[in-house]
């Protein structure tokens, strides 16, 4: 099985009539490993500039930033690379800057720490720019949004890095801008986020977190955690339909996105792109590539009207069997 799925990844990732559904990939660590998969992905969907922020001993510099985010951007280039903000709090602590609170998930996290600390969002942002100088390829992506005053900091800031950078004699194109759709209260605000961003980008992770109430990490309530639920799984459906009334690009860069029934699911829902961790990429091209988009569609209308997680789970499996 492996030696076919290894043939195939050579093959567009489109259904059996020829619907195209761009795969990308998430990135984090070292560019090499990743750099290879140029050939078989539609770019990054999701570089999570926190990991090398971990793996350091001080914030790096704006000048380790720039070679850091400039390799990123030149192995892909011309594909886009979707970098997302620093995205601290929670579970991601840095070993510098330790955060220490009683509730991480709902506490200072993501864009909350810093738009606090808008030195460390503007080296961060001046780095990406520069990085991106005659390459072209670079997206932002803000994360753990809530409020739209929010992303207008973000955008000022943005703009005054761009402003700061002119006035050095470095001239950078305007980047497009997105937000993670990661916490609930996004989904009730999509015009007005639509009317400030270019991209939207499901984080499936947090959505089903917070939207079930289950902390993604608690051993002892994992299993209730599963982005199949089927209050998840309407809540997606819902947005990827109202992204597309706003004509605003969705894709979705969580776990979901990589399991293969989660992917057939997606894209049956109508988002543009899913992006995932290498690893996903095999078995989510070969489902993709075993059903017509009619079949996903049908596979969506069953699924969202199903009662529970286990049924939905069953359910999918057993599609997922038959069109092995
Ligand atoms: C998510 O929340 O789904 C996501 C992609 O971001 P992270 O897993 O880094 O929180
Ligand atoms: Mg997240």
């Amino acid at each position: 099985l492996a030696e076919v799925l290894e043939h195939e990844q050579h093959l567009p990732s489109e259904t059996s009539d020829g619907h195209a559904m761009p795969l990308l990939v998430n990135t984090g660590l070292a560019v090499d490993a990743v750099a290879q998969l140029k050939p078989r992905v539609s770019g990054v969907g999701l570089y999570r500039t926190e990991v090398p922020f971990m793996m350091n001993e001080r914030f790096p510099s704006e000048q380790e930033q720039t070679r850091l985010y400039h390799e990123q951007l030149a192995s892909f280039a011309p594909l886009p690379v979707v970098m997302r903000t620093l995205d601290i709090g929670g579970d991601k602590d840095l070993p510098y800057f330790p955060i220490n609170e009683a509730n991480p998930f709902l506490g200072w996290r993501g864009i909350r720490v810093t738009l606090d600390h808008p030195e460390v969002l503007m080296v961060q942002m001046r780095a990406m720019l520069m990085a991106s100088r005659e390459l072209d390829n670079l997206r932002i992506l803000l994360p753990m949004i809530t409020s739209v005053d929010e992303v207008d900091t973000a955008l000022r800031l943005l703009a005054r890095a761009r402003e700061e950078l002119a006035e050095e004699g470095i001239e950078v194109a305007s980047p497009k801008v997105g937000v993670m759709i990661e916490v609930p209260a996004t989904l009730y605000q999509l015009p007005a986020l639509a009317e400030r961003v270019d991209f939207f980008s499901v984080g499936s992770n947090d959505l089903t977190q917070y939207l079930l109430a289950v902390d993604r990490n608690n051993a002892r309530v994992a299993g209730l955690y599963d982005a199949c639920h089927p209050a998840v799984l309407n809540a997606l459906s819902r947005l990827a339909q109202e992204s597309r009334q706003l004509a605003v690009p969705a894709s979705v860069c969580g776990e979901l996105a990589g399991d293969p029934a989660g992917a057939l699911l997606l894209m049956g829902m109508g988002f543009d792109a899913l992006s995932m961790n290498a690893p996903s990429l095999p078995r989510v091209r070969a489902a993709i590539r075993r059903v017509s988009i009619g079949d996903a569609r049908a596979l969506v209308s069953e699924t969202l009207s199903l009662p529970t997680t286990a049924v939905v789970r069953a359910h999918l499996r057993q599609r997922l069997t038959d069109w092995q």
